[in-house]
This record gives structure tokens, C-alpha cells and sequence, in this order.
């Protein structure tokens, strides 16, 4: 049988272990569920809905509700299922053969496998060794001559962030379009959105997988200039985004100020994660300004990993990832899941 395109061929598949865990701290999730004002309006919004008709392939009140959050239009917003969704539009629309996407590594790994399955060529640029920020690497991005470059604040997995100067100072310096991917920016309580009015080459990702609870429903959407949006609408599947997504989505941005109280909870524990972190031997735990702390263990960090999972812990393990030698990524779960994180973590290094 015929075999498929060669990039596909070539492309390893994004693999999560399958293993059973009793706590899950692994893909950055939040450890709350949805609270429970927003799952009975979602129950009473679930018998008004035509289910027997195809979605709004438009998305529009969706779109106009979170373009009017930030004095924006709904010809600024485009939805999908999921930051990765918008991620795949965004090369169909601005990659593809001949083409050139910047990446600053290590950063989430969707970015590279979804260029190279696009036949975008990637221009990967490395983060600084000692601390993983990407500020002083950023003009080595000017001269690639790229159509895309990704940029996440903060980054996943390191956690750091790039100053709004740097962005500002790469936007004046590149025809190509500038994706902030801000996934976790809810947790850093900075946003470059305040940039869109200046550049119409920005584009900014946000997800309701992170601090809205909602990973499991799939949506995500990105805030750009009108044209950037048109050309996404051009690519994607026509109704891409179906009706309970898109009502569930409308009453979860609704009440996105309920929301509010489960953030401040993780923070407070990451805070007091980080801060026990640092008094463990034998790791180096780095800074961050998300819902993840990354790691170093000066064991084997699949033996590290490992060992929380004989323990019913499931984590990253980031090692295969460009500078992350021995390096592993937790994110922050309920106090009690943080607490058996915690004294696991000192059994095994
Ligand atoms: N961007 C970053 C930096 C992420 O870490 C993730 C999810 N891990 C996404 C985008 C995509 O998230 P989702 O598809 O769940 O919206």
C-alpha cells in the first residue's frame, strides 16, 4: 500500500505515556473542575440547544463576546478546538512548502511536529543555556526571513517570560507574523495584548484548557488584526467548532471572573511549591510564572519519574527536549496532590 507524504512518515507521533496515575500533574491542567455556578448554567443551556442543526460555522457570538472583553471586534477573534487547533490553521494560512517558521527551544512541542507536518521549515533557535529565556536570542529571529514566529509567554516547559520591550523590539523587526502563545498568561497576570492596536503582524493565542478548567471541552482562540483573522477563517474546517462548544465556551468567558478565586489558589500553592522545592537536595527547581515548576534532578530523570509514578504521581519528563538534560516538569495540582508531590519528590532524590 502506498505509504504517506515523507514528512509524515518522517514525523515521530506526540506520545503521552499511557500509564494509570492517581494523580495527574503532567499536562498542565487545572486541578479544579468547573465551579459549580458554571456547570448548572451549562445543565440549563444544555436542553436549548438544536443539536439536530450544524453550528454556527462563524462562531459569532462567541467571537464578539471575547472581542468586546478587550475592546476588540469579532473580526479580531478566531476560535478553535483548542490553542492546537488555532496552531494548525495558523500553518495551513502562513506555512506550508517554501516556507519558514521560527521557534525558540525548548518550547511546546505541537509548534515543531505540526511545521514540519505542514512542510513548514522550522528555524529553531536556542534558549539561553543557564536560564532558559529566550530575551537575548530573540534578534537572531529578525534576519531568518521566516512567515511565522512562535513565541510563548510564559514558555511551556521552562516557565519564563520575554519582557514586552523584547516583543515590541522583534514586531518593528520582522514582516513575519509574531504568534505570543499565552496559554498560561492567566497565571502570569501579563498580557501583550495592549500591542494589537500598534501591530497588525501580532497575533495572540489563549486557551480556556488552562485557567478556565476547560481541557476537556477543547477551545481555544486567538486575537488578531482583521486580515490574519480572514485568512484563518479561509483555512479552516467550515464548521469547525461545534454548538455545546461553542455555548459552553460563551458561559464559561461569561463568568470568567468566577475563575478568579481558583487562580489564586494555584498561585498561592505555587508559591509554597516552589518555595519547598528549593529545599530539597538534589534538585534545582527554576523559576516560573505559570502553573508548572520545571525541574533538574542530578539523578536519572527517568528514574526520578518513575519513582513517582510506583507512587501513583504522574509527571513530564522533559530530558529529550533541547537544553533539558535530566529535567522534569510538574504542575500544580490541589494542596493535597502538592503535598504527595512534595514528600514523594524527597523519598526518591
Ligand atoms: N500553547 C501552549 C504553550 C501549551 O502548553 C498548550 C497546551 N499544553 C497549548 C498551547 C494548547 O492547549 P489547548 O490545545 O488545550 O488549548
Amino acid at each position: 500500500m502506498i505509504g504517506p507524504r515523507p514528512q509524515v512518515a518522517a514525523t515521530k507521533p506526540y506520545h503521552l505515556p499511557n500509564v494509570q496515575a492517581s494523580i495527574i500533574l503532567s499536562v498542565n491542567e487545572s486541578p479544579y473542575n468547573l465551579p459549580q455556578a458554571i456547570i448548572d448554567e451549562i445543565k440549563d443551556e444544555l436542553d436549548n440547544i438544536a443539536y439536530n442543526r450544524y453550528p454556527d460555522p462563524m462562531s459569532l457570538e462567541l467571537r464578539m463576546l471575547i472581542g468586546s472583553a478587550y475592546g476588540l471586534h469579532a473580526a479580531n477573534v478566531f476560535v478553535g478546538n483548542g490553542g492546537d487547533e488555532v496552531i494548525q490553521n495558523l500553518y495551513l494560512a502562513y506555512g506550508g512548502q517554501g516556507r519558514k517558521a521560527v521557534t525558540f527551544e525548548p518550547m511546546f512541542e505541537i509548534y515543531g511536529i505540526t511545521g514540519r507536518v505542514t512542510e513548514t521549515e522550522i528555524v529553531p533557535i536556542l534558549r539561553d543555556p543557564k536560564d532558559f529565556t529566550a530575551e537575548n536570542v530573540i534578534p537572531q529571529a529578525y534576519g531568518t526571513d521566516a512567515s511565522l514566529i512562535f513565541l510563548c509567554c510564559p514558555n511551556n516547559p521552562t516557565g519564563d517570560m520575554v519582557s514586552l520591550d523584547r516583543i515590541e523590539e522583534l514586531l518593528q523587526n520582522t514582516e513575519a507574523l509574531v504568534v505570543v502563545d499565552e496559554a498560561y498568561g492567566e497565571f502570569s497576570g501579563r498580557t501583550a495584548i495592549p500591542l494589537l492596536s500598534k501591530y497588525e503582524n501580532l497575533a495572540i493565542l489563549r486557551t480556556f484548557s488552562k485557567a478556565f478548567s476547560l481541557a476537556g471541552l477543547r477551545a481555544g482562540y486567538l486575537l488578531a488584526s482583521e486580515g490574519v483573522i480572514e485568512n484563518l477563517l479561509k483555512v479552516k474546517l467550515f464548521f469547525n467548532f461545534n454548538r455545546l462548544s461553542q455555548a459552553i465556551a460563551k458561559i464559561a468567558f461569561n463568568n470568567r471572573n468566577i475563575f478568579d478565586e481558583q487562580i489564586k489558589k494555584i498561585l498561592e500553592e505555587r508559591g509554597r511549591v516552589s518555595g519547598e522545592m528549593s529545599k530539597i537536595k538534589g534538585i534545582e527547581a527554576f523559576p516560573t510564572h505559570s502553573n508548572f515548576i520545571l525541574f533538574r534532578t542530578e539523578k536519572l530523570a527517568a528514574d526520578v519519574w518513575q519513582g513517582l509514578l510506583d507512587r501513583g504521581i504522574l509527571i513530564r519528563n522533559c530530558s529529550n527536549q533541547p537544553l533539558l538534560e535530566n529535567c522534569l516538569r510538574v504542575n500544580i495540582g490541589t494542596p493535597k496532590e502538592n503535598d504527595a508531590f512534595l514528600s514523594a519528590l524527597c523519598e526518591i532524590v
